[in-house]
């Protein structure tokens, strides 16, 4: 058994001011919700939902402090005052020279795939992520995975699952050629690979490399506050660093990065794109008004810029990441004992139910990640969402569906927003339906939209 050295009293860092009332659903209005949802919990009304674990995108709570940030919201169309507060927080906390504001992670990835990929480039990643790969393929590139091996074993112990394989990137770089790569994008954490930390040692390594070939390193620094925590937790060293140093050096050894604020950074929309270079940010920051605004505003209102500069701010704080993990973790450690197959080590921003391991009597054709997100709604109005070979789509060449080895279904837990005795619901939900896991039959798709099909795909019951 993993042990993840966390001490048990892991309890928030904050209190409760206000509350958001929750309607109780019965066992027939579910069936009847999920039937009407084609069977994707993506397609359900969120107000039918009693505990959603769909994702951690956008859906934290808010501290006092941003609330009040949010009325502070410089709302001039140029040069908002929040804007600088902005800038002057990545650079502070991140170490990035300049700032791009974009409405969310995707916006900045359309952004600098557009500036820095041309057609037939390559570009390696530690595990693909669905809009990065589609607007990497949108700009004319090919992704390749370079994570280890043992990113794609759910039971694999490793500590450090996100990590670079260099003898992949070596690989790519013999065959193709260096100037064929204009960067890697390294992802920390892995969230396809169930939010599995990079190692520091792993990134040290990977810039030395990079550095001899001239290939740039571009953060998916979505989740960087949580890598950090593993690896104070894990890697030898830096017990004693702060969230918040571990930070600012992973960044250090990357030429720029985008960022979902939505998840990290504790707000409900927002997201950046942040550079060194200022030739790559000149480019950057006049292709962003087409496509997002201005580049002091980038999609946002002052307001969010605000509310995300704050949320930087708490995100790298330690008793809050203890938290944020420790309640994660609390959950893994319920399904564990119960004999429940996650994936291992306990990630970041979730729980990752093994579907081919809870499900061994359906094959991929039929959806076992996808049928079990459904089945857990219906038990307890719990949502999840899959990660399997629905959300890996298809490949834009053949048009054949990819099979990836993960299937999996994400228990994603939002920061700050549920508390421990939900943590026992959705363990006792999982349970349940594990003790009854013979009569789950599959699914069939019947509806599959061309772009990120996992998102409005229909299904129907075998
Ligand atoms: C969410 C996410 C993105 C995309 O960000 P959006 O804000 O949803 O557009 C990119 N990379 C990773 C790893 C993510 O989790």
């Amino acid at each position: 058994m993993e042990k993840q050295k966390i001490k048990h009293s892991w309890a928030e860092p904050y209190k409760i001011k206000m509350v958001e009332l929750l309607k109780m659903t019965t066992l027939a209005q579910r069936k009847k919700a999920i039937a009407a949802a084609g069977y994707n919990t993506f397609l359900l009304k969120s107000e039918d939902v009693y505990i959603d674990l769909l994702t951690d995108s956008g859906t934290s709570a808010m501290s006092d402090r941003q609330w009040s940030g949010m009325m502070l919201g410089d709302e001039a169309y140029a040069g908002s005052a929040n804007f600088y507060h902005l800038e002057e927080t990545v650079r502070d906390v991140y170490g990035y020279k300049y700032v791009i504001p974009t409405h969310q992670g995707r916006g900045a990835e359309n952004i600098l795939s557009k500036t820095m990929i041309k057609k037939g480039d390559i570009i390696p990643g530690n595990m693909y992520f669905t809009t990065t790969r589609l607007h990497q393929e949108l700009a004319g590139g090919q992704f390749h995975d370079v994570i280890i091996d043992e990113a794609h074993d759910a039971e694999n112990q490793h500590p450090f699952k996100g990590n670079v394989d260099l003898n992949k990137l070596d690989v790519l770089v013999k065959k193709y050629g260096a100037d064929k790569i204009p960067y890697i994008c390294v992802a920390v954490t892995v969230n396809m690979a169930g939010g599995q930390p990079v190692a520091m040692q792993n990134m040290k390594d990977l810039r030395k490399y990079t550095k001899k070939h001239g290939i740039k390193i571009i953060l998916d620094m979505t989740r960087v506050a949580e890598n950090a925590f593993f690896i104070q937790q894990k890697e030898e060293g830096y017990a004693k660093h702060s969230i918040r140093s571990i930070v600012k050096e992973i960044c250090s050894y990357t030429d720029g990065a985008t960022m979902s604020a939505k998840k990290d950074a504790l707000v409900n929309i927002g997201g950046f794109l942040a550079l060194n270079d200022k030739d790559a940010y000149e480019e950057a920051s006049n292709l962003v008004v087409v496509y997002e605004g201005l580049h002091t505003y980038g999609g946002l209102a002052g307001r969010d810029m605000e509310a995300m500069a704050i949320g930087i701010e708490e995100s790298v704080s330690d008793a809050h990441m203890k938290a944020r993990i420790g309640q994660v973790i609390y959950l893994g450690e319920q399904l564990r004992n119960f004999g429940i197959p996650i994936t291992e080590p306990i990630g970041g921003h979730g729980i990752f139910l093994d579907a081919k391991r809870f499900l061994p009597h359906l094959d991929q054709d039929k959806f076992p990640a996808q049928a079990l997100a459904a089945e857990l709604y219906i038990d307890s109005g719990v949502r999840s969402m899959e990660r399997g070979v629905v959300s890996a789509g298809r490949n834009p060449k053949t048009g054949k569906n990819y099979y990836p080895k993960l299937e999996l279904v994400r228990l994603t837990i939002p920061r700050r927003v549920y508390t421990q005795a939900h943590m026992d619901v959705i363990a006792e939900s999982v349970e349940n339906v594990f003790v009854h896991r013979n009569k789950i039959k599959g699914l069939k798709m019947i509806h599959e939209p061309k772009y990120l099909r996992f998102f409005q795909a229909r299904f129907a019951k075998l």
